[in-house]
């Protein structure tokens, strides 16, 4: 392991155990590869970059109540589906997580949907890899004027609706008779 590696990703553990880490109130703030995450790697067009890990471990309200929120980060080169060229995608979750231990009590947090039931060690690139594919778009492309597909989609469009109105003007009965008043 090269010395600018371990000091760009070193302190990051590979495994967690967020209820450990909620109890003493634990912030992991560092950087993971994107092609560490085979299953995200995939969806781009290269595996280059870093996914920034911001993540809190606390107390929350109420009673015994552990919690682990905070932020993914990553700039991803996918194909926009419209064009098919590349486009660079700001991906971003915010994961919330009630941590529970395997048959906690959990009549109190029933309403709330967003648990983690922590039984061992997780790790760490696959809890963050996971975050990160929900958020995903299902369709990522350019935004519709910066999109080389959406000027010509444009373009099309205002093609429509002008050979439209030509065809409309044509069928006018108003243009009609005005042609039988030129021909008189
Ligand atoms: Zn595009």
């Amino acid at each position: 392991m090269s010395p600018s590696w371990k000091a760009l990703h070193g302190h990051l553990p590979v495994t967690i155990d967020p209820i450990q880490l909620a109890e003493r109130g634990a912030r992991l703030t560092g950087t993971l590869p994107v092609k560490s995450m085979s299953r995200l790697a995939s969806t781009c067009l290269d595996g280059s970059g870093d996914v920034l890990v911001d993540l809190i471990f606390e107390r929350g309200e109420g009673e015994d109540v552990l919690i682990m929120h905070g932020s993914l980060r990553a700039n991803l080169r996918v194909t926009c589906q419209r064009c098919l060229e590349g486009m660079a995608l700001e991906l971003e979750a915010m994961p919330w997580f009630i941590l529970l231990r395997p048959g906690a009590r959990r009549d109190s947090i029933e309403a709330e949907p967003d648990t983690l039931i922590v039984d061992k060690p997780l790790s760490l690139i696959s809890l963050a890899e996971d975050e990160l594919l929900l958020a995903l778009p299902m369709v990522p492309m350019h935004e519709a004027s910066r999109c080389p597909a959406g000027r010509y989609i444009a373009a099309a469009e205002v093609n429509k609706m002008h050979s439209s109105k030509m065809r409309k003007q044509s069928q006018s009965p108003f243009s009609i008779l005005s042609k039988l008043r030129k021909s008189r």
